[in-house]
């Protein structure tokens, strides 16, 4: 008990950290998104000038050391890459902000799962519909309460929802999250299906190290299912995973039933 005191103090100071951190980043990035866009319209706009007087200017005429010519070529695109740029910083830093929002134990009430798992397709809809055409809710019926905290499995349903939409490589492909009862242990079985891309096997034991990602051109973090790993896990469970490459991922967990016995 002592050594997890000790972590949990640790983890609450890298918290404080991270959120700190976060913060001065945020803030002078937030300015640059901001003005970058005003930025790049003066610069277009100056340099409409220019070309009209590209003539008078001269065949040396440079700019910032540059031939003109070729600047002007591949400004556009250096400020778009810029605005990229700016935009991924402000993407891995709510991410962190997330990660290191961890207050110490989450409250553990009575949860419906498939209410649950409703509201987390409600705040994802937009992606999934734009992922795929073949997307079904199948929430089981007569499940018994669970103990849970309800904003945090809604995260874990989002991100899991999120890898699954961005695994498929067309919206022919499904994606399936279901809910179901399994009475023999007591649990209720959540369980997010894609007829995705599938997972290396060598990437299996990484998955939910922090940072762990393959999504480095689109801007993915590493943060969702490390996360979502260390939420399940406050809940008494684990993170499953089953996945074929090229056929598709499975991603499971279970939580606790509440016994009717104890609700009587
Ligand atoms: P991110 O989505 O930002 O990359 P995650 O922690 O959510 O980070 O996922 C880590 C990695 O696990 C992903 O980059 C991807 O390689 C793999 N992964 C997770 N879910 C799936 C899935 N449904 N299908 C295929 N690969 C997945
Ligand atoms: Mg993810």
């Amino acid at each position: 008990h002592q050594q997890q005191l000790i972590q949990a103090g640790k983890m609450a100071a890298l918290g404080v950290l991270v959120s700190g951190v976060a913060h001065e980043i945020n803030n002078p990035n937030g300015y640059i998104l901001l003005n970058m866009p005003i930025l790049k319209a003066a610069l277009l706009d100056a340099c409409e000038v220019l070309d009209a007087r590209r003539q008078e200017l001269g065949a040396r005429f440079e700019l910032a050391g540059l031939p003109y010519d070729r600047m002007r070529a591949e400004l556009p695109q250096m400020l778009d890459e810029m605005l990229a740029g700016g935009r991924r910083i402000k993407r891995i830093v709510d991410d962190l902000k997330n990660f290191a929002r961890r207050e110490d134990a989450p409250a553990l009430e009575p949860m419906d799962v498939n209410a649950v798992a409703a509201a987390a397709v409600r705040l994802v809809d937009v992606s999934i519909r734009k992922a795929t055409h073949r997307f079904t809710l199948e929430l089981g019926r007569d499940l018994p309460r669970v103990l849970g905290n309800p904003q945090r499995i809604e995260q874990v349903l989002v991100n899991l929802l999120l890898n699954a939409c961005q695994a498929l490589p067309g919206p022919e492909r499904a994606v399936r999250l279901a809910t179901r009862h399994d009475p023999a242990r007591g649990e209720v079985v959540v369980e997010v299906a894609d007829e995705g891309a599938g997972i290396a096997p060598e990437d299996l034991p990484r998955l939910t190290d922090p940072f762990f990602t393959t999504k480095r051109e689109t801007g993915g973090t590493g943060l969702g299912l490390s996360i979502s790993a260390t939420i399940v896990k406050e809940h008494g469970g684990a993170l499953q995973f089953e996945s074929a490459v090229g056929a598709g991922t499975t991603v499971s967990f279970a939580l606790r039933a509440i016994s009717t016995e104890a609700a009587a």
